[in-house]
């Protein structure tokens, strides 16, 4: 089947007893037992819900993975991949990350021993100097958060092939429409769903999915010791979401390509960075890694102050000013001082996140409203 329709049947059937279509929220702690661990697959709700499973199948299949196993929130999901390292062990990843990630490094695991370090994985060399011999997981995101820079995933995945290291892709910004990393190669792919899958700003959830059964294992006694585990409503509104994926993720690439183009002309905008421009440094890298350019932009102002930043965003109307993305409406955001707020100034303007840098999280609405209401703002 193709990628429209398993968003919509991958791995699901009508519910047995009712032939319910959608699966019924299974709002229970536990199952009987016909006799002491005799069940129908079901003992207790913190291992396995059977609409977390319509959930877990879904995923799977839009990521043409073995398996699946959902958390309760997309740190959640990173945090149970890093409890299956041990102390002593090295995870090497990109600088250009989610906030919330870099802090679940360096702020929890870093104090129990596992080793971060973080460097530019868009220079190949840079990523194979810095692997040492305790590195055990090379950790990437692409397009990177904010700056929507791109790792090439076939090579990294490559590289920790031959080096015996696990390579996990964290895939919230592009979502499986846009981009599927194990089909490159890569052997762990990881998602928000409270992002693009969800898509509709009413759910937090996270997702593990890999072809890797022995990891995939580990992952499982995570979700049953660990119990960072979704809740059935959760499961079923991030599973209703999912089945509009393909047609959101469509209009609202179609929009930000507009929306791109428009800002890259604005006399008062300095830099865009938005990986659909052909003067984006990995334009043809994107071309061939992702289906299509994405809906996340972000652009620097000629007055590069936070103040000014500030002053632009306050003055939208459609686009809300809020953290997140991948929803049906159009935000406004600035990752300095709110997603990225954690990271040290230093270490971010190395990296490039500038003051005055102003991410949108481009939604379906009509793209005149959305260009009027950016157009108004830069002005005020
Ligand atoms: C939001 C986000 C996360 C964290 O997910 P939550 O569901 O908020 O816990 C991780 N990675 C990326 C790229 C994100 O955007």
């Amino acid at each position: 089947m193709k990628f429209n329709t398993r968003a919509i049947h991958a791995g699901q059937k009508p519910e047995e007893t009712t032939g319910a279509v959608m699966p019924p929220i299974f709002q229970t702690s536990t199952y009987a037992q016909q006799a002491p661990n005799v069940h129908k697959g079901y003992d207790y709700a913190r291992v396995g819900n059977p609409t977390r499973t319509a959930l877990e199948h879904l995923i799977a299949g839009l990521e043409e993975a073995t398996s699946c196993a959902c958390f309760s929130s997309g740190v959640g999901a990173i945090d149970a991949i890093i409890k299956t390292l041990k102390p002593g062990d090295h995870v090497l990843s990109t600088n250009d990350l989610y906030g919330g990630s870099y802090r679940l490094f360096t702020s929890v695991f870093e104090p129990y021993g596992i080793e971060f370090s973080f460097v530019d994985m868009t220079d190949l060399q840079q990523v194979e100097r810095s692997i040492k011999t305790n590195t055990k997981l090379l950790w990437i995101e692409t397009p990177t958060n904010p700056l929507l820079r791109i790792i090439d995933i076939q090579e990294i995945a490559e590289l920790s092939t031959q080096r015996g290291i696990l390579s996990a892709v964290d895939n919230t910004f592009a979502s499986p429409y846009l981009q599927q990393p194990l089909l490159l190669g890569a052997d762990i792919v990881m998602h928000s769903t409270t992002k693009y899958l969800g898509g509709h700003s009413d759910v937090i959830g996270g997702a593990v999915a890999s072809n890797n059964e022995e990891f995939m294992e580990k992952i499982r006694f995570q979700v049953k010791t660990s119990g960072a585990v979704p809740g059935p409503m959760d499961c079923y509104l991030t599973l209703r979401g999912i089945k509009t994926l393909h047609v959101r993720m469509e209009r609202s690439v179609e929009n930000a390509k507009v929306i791109a183009g428009f800002l890259d002309d604005h006399p008062l905008v300095e830099h865009v960075h938005y990986p659909g421009l052909q003067n984006h440094p990995q334009f043809e890298l994107a071309a061939r890694q992702m289906k299509d350019s994405g809906a996340m932009i972000s652009f620097s102002l000629k007055d590069n102050t936070t103040e000014r930043a500030f002053q632009v965003m306050s003055a939208t109307n459609v686009f809300t000013l809020a953290e997140s993305l991948g929803g049906v409406e159009s935000l406004i955001s600035h990752p300095a001082s709110m997603t990225h707020g954690s990271i040290p100034k230093e270490i971010r303007e190395k990296a490039g996140l500038s003051d005055s840098l102003i991410r949108l999280s481009v939604g379906i609405e009509d793209v005149e409203d959305l260009i009027a209401d950016l157009d108004l703002a830069l002005s005020n």
